[in-house]
């Protein structure tokens, strides 16, 4: 990393006075220090710092991390302090404001929530992902606990308090006089919290829950100096503990070679403190986990704290276990699941130091944990890395950048690593940072890789058979009831909900708003678009009235099973003594629901687990002897380059889940596509089938990792204005790139592939085109993407471009850098 000689350089190399606010009296007294404070003004596209003086009464609590309250022009604001200095800069320019002329921040709202260091990686963000830096710094603000500043009706402002509190709880104790009390014989409530005060502290909620209300017992008890009572801060979320078998392990006895290499390679990269990437190889099963948890291990040793990033899909309570069971009350985690103040409790643990060990999704990595060792990220491939919205960033590079800053390594585990990291560590070098790849090839102990069959859909068809099962799937599906055991069922229909399709005119009812294709639901028989929730009633062929609205004809088939037909099937197949569970996204939808359905599996004798793609990742059951896909063509044939990528890594996933334990696992894969590249990779479990064709076709079409592409795309409600928009924007960026403006601007140039057939070792700018899903909730969209060099800083030219172009009324606009979504 070089050095930075100032905080901000590449955003505002000099301190900018803030506007004048109107009628503001001159300062009484001069200010005690300078901060420069980031405004969080959403309607500013690219906020820059402004400096402000600190008035002597604020000296003590307007800190770096701090939430301040300043005026802004005519008005007040919110904004973040990123920087605090006793004194303001000399300039020899004499560009420095006037003292006199530096307004001071008014109030501090909030106190300190991230470091000098964190704000530096806002501001690297800001410029990577095109964002601005207060919706960047505003993701290392406590989750729901920051103050907001609203106007009201006529016009004036005013602090809205965090919308979560802390929660206390009454802990209950005996007094040292209180051990030799003796209650008399009819105080049966008194006699009953003094046994449950006899191991310890107990809280009065829990008092309720083993007996009834005791507040009036507890309260005499305290009269009389036999029980104290203390008000303690509560943690929220620490209580998800789980029965799973396999989320309780202790450290094994013994490593495996290939995870001692790679805890050399993270102990290397751990003293030589570059921020080194270590990416760990390894199949599934071949004790990853492991690897992070004795790393940790060792970090924690050393007095220093650790993140965990695991995709939201597999933060499921036998992940989360596997770490308590290791660290206790050090580990904090964050998922989707966590209430508000569960939330809120766990990131106050990590700023306090209780917790030293982080474990949640990706937005885990801007929580306040004090002095990193180590950033691990788990199935460092996932597509949920990357955020949706803005800052559109990817963890993968945010943790890179952080390894760099923090001088710690930076370990990323796959049993598919993407395309991206190995690349990268092909090259041994990315962005000045050292890339290395250890291979754990191999399952510990006597678990070997299940042997997989590939079951060829056509030729079953071709044979007669109409049944979502193949002869060998129902053979082994009911070898499995036979020898009680267990089986995995994946029925992926992610992006491929049930539709209906005219089997006359092949017509697909799309959304009236939007130009997405309308999901099918059997049970309240409505056509429902994912885009906008319109709903749409209609009933497919053979109910009266079903009729296609292009052409009219009753044949409007419904296509794509769905998870509950799959679940009928097999109820239907198998003996009444198999438990089938069926998880996806309906039966899941309560708070434990995920936990409740594996506890369920894990305590059966003798079960099938049938799923959506999360039943494929991350789940460890050493009786799971049978992992099967339904249909494997679905997630093939997706319209997207990173489709294959996708696929192979969840086939190799579900894979994964068989013979982890004594018993030897199999694999069926149904398709109709046995010759794909993808199939035969899993079906031999030599990635390099797949991933040699694949890495050729991207580098032939120009694709990651080969380029970076980013994705620009502006929505309105006028179709011709937006049109003339993204055309004008476009020219600015190709200006900005020096690439020759093409001559006839009128209309839209296609999105042709041939601009980029080779790995372009300069900028091409394709587009600007109507997006794939051209209308959504009524707005026109139209986007253009850039593919440039790996290296090329596009985000400065997309900035200054936007810079010059502005921003339209009535159109909105999204920078997608290294995008994933290119619909
Ligand atoms: P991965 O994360 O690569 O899928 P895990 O860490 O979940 O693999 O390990 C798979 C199984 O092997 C787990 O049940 C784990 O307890 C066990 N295991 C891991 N390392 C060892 C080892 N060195 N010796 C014996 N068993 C191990
Ligand atoms: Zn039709
Ligand atoms: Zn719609």
């Amino acid at each position: 990393m070089n050095k930075q000689p100032s905080l901000f350089p590449q955003l505002d190399s000099k301190p900018k006075e803030a506007p004048a606010l109107a009628g503001a009296s001159s300062l009484s007294a001069a200010p005690c220090a300078y901060v420069r404070v980031v405004v969080d003004i959403p309607s500013r596209a690219l906020s820059e710092p402004f400096t402000y003086g600190v008035p002597e009464e604020l000296g003590a609590t307007a800190l770096v991390g701090a939430t301040a309250l300043v005026p802004f022009g005519p008005r007040m604001a919110l904004g973040y302090i990123c920087e605090r200095m006793d004194s303001l800069p000399l300039s020899g320019e004499g560009s420095v404001p006037h003292p006199s002329r530096i307004k001071c921040i008014r109030d501090i709202l909030a106190a300190p929530a991230f470091t000098e260091q964190s704000a530096r990686i806002a501001f690297w963000m800001a410029r990577e992902y095109v964002a601005s830096v207060s919706e960047c710094l505003r993701l290392f603000l406590p989750p729901g606990g920051t103050p907001r500043l609203v106007r009201d009706a006529k016009g004036s402002y005013r602090v809205e308090a965090p919308a979560t509190s802390e929660a206390h709880e009454r802990w209950v104790s005996l007094t040292e006089e209180g051990r030799s009390f003796e209650p008399a014989a009819r105080a049966v409530r008194q006699r009953q919290v003094l046994d449950a005060l006899a191991c310890g502290p107990v809280t009065t909620r829990e008092l309720r829950v083993l007996y009834t209300d005791m507040s009036a017992t507890v309260r005499a008890l305290e009269r009389r100096g036999v029980v104290r009572v203390e008000e303690r801060r509560a943690w929220r979320g620490c209580e998800d503990a789980t029965t799973l078998s396999s989320a309780n392990g202790a450290a094994p006895v013994a490593l495996t070679a290939g995870q001692q290499e790679a805890l050399e390679a993270i102990e290397h990269a751990r003293d030589d403190a570059a921020g080194r990437v270590v990416v760990v190889d390894g199949v599934t099963g071949s004790g990853k986990t492991e690897v992070y948890l004795s790393a940790i291990e060792r970090v924690l040793e050393d007095g220093k704290s650790a993140f965990v990033l695991v995709p939201e899909i597999s933060l499921t309570a036998q992940t989360v276990g596997r770490f308590r069971s290791r660290f206790g009350s050090r580990v904090a985690v964050f998922h989707s699941r966590l209430s508000a103040g569960e939330r809120r409790d766990q990131w106050d643990m990590v700023a306090a130091g209780t917790a030293r060990v982080v474990v949640g999704a990706r937005s885990a990595l801007f929580c306040p944990l004090r002095n990193p060792g180590i950033i691990i990220i788990d199935e460092e491939h996932e597509q949920s890395y990357k955020q949706g919205s803005s800052p559109r960033y990817h963890a993968r590079e945010v943790a890179a950048h952080m390894a760099s800053v923090y001088g710690c390594p930076l370990v990323l585990g796959s049993a598919t690593p993407s395309s991206e990291a190995l690349a990268r560590c092909r090259a041994g070098e990315y962005a000045g940072q050292r890339w290395l790849r250890v291979c754990m090839p191999e399952r510990p102990g006597a678990a070997r890789l299940p042997e997989v069959t590939i079951c060829d859909l056509r030729r079953e068809f071709i044979g007669g058979s109409r049944s979502m099962f193949s002869k060998e799937l129902r053979e082994a599906l009911l070898g499995v009831a036979e020898r009680r055991e267990k089986a995995v069922l994946l029925h992926n229909r992610r992006g491929f909900a049930p539709f209906l399709m005219c089997r006359e005119c092949g017509c697909v009812p799309t959304c009236k708003h939007c130009s997405t294709a309308l999901t099918y639901h059997e049970r309240t028989h409505t056509l429902e678009c994912h885009t906008c929730g319109a709903t749409y009633r209609v009933r497919p062929y053979p109910a009266v009235g079903s009729a296609c609205p292009k052409c009219g004809s009753r044949y409007l088939a419904k296509m794509g099973l769905g998870t509950q037909q799959v679940e009928d099937a097999l109820i239907q197949l198998l003996p009444n003594d198999v438990e089938v569970i069926r998880m996806d996204a309906d039966s899941t939808r309560g708070k434990d629901a995920h936990k409740e359905l594996l506890e369920r599996f894990d305590a059966a004798e003798c079960a099938v687990l049938l799923g959506t793609q999360m039943i494929a990742k991350g789940l460890d059951f050493p009786e799971v002897t049978l992992a099967a896909v339904v249909n494997a063509d679905y997630a093939l044939k997706m319209p997207d380059f990173r489709a294959s990528e996708r696929a192979f890594d969840l086939y190799e996933q579900l894979a994964g889940r068989a013979g982890r334990g004594e018993q030897a696992g199999r694999v069926i894969i149904q398709t109709y596509l046995p010759d794909d590249p993808v199939i035969r990779a899993v079906a031999t479990h030599d990635r390099s089938i797949f991933t040699e064709s694949d890495l050729a076709q991207r580098e032939e079409a120009a694709y990651p990792p080969f380029v970076r592409l980013t994705n620009v795309v502006v929505w309105g409600a006028d179709e011709r204005a937006c049109r003339r928009y993204i055309e004008e924007l476009a020219a600015a960026v190709r200006a900005q790139m020096g690439i020759d403006n093409p001559t006839s601007a009128i209309g839209l140039t296609p999105l042709s592939e041939d601009e980029g057939l080779e790995p372009p070792s300069s900028p091409v700018l394709l587009g600007p085109v109507p997006c794939v899903i051209e209308r959504a909730k009524d707005r026109f969209r139209f986007h253009f993407i850039c593919k440039t060099p790996v290296g090329y800083h596009v985000s400065d030219c997309i900035r200054a471009a936007l810079a010059s172009v502005g921003s339209r009324e009535g159109i909105s606009l999204s920078v997608d850098v290294d995008a994933y979504d290119l619909m």
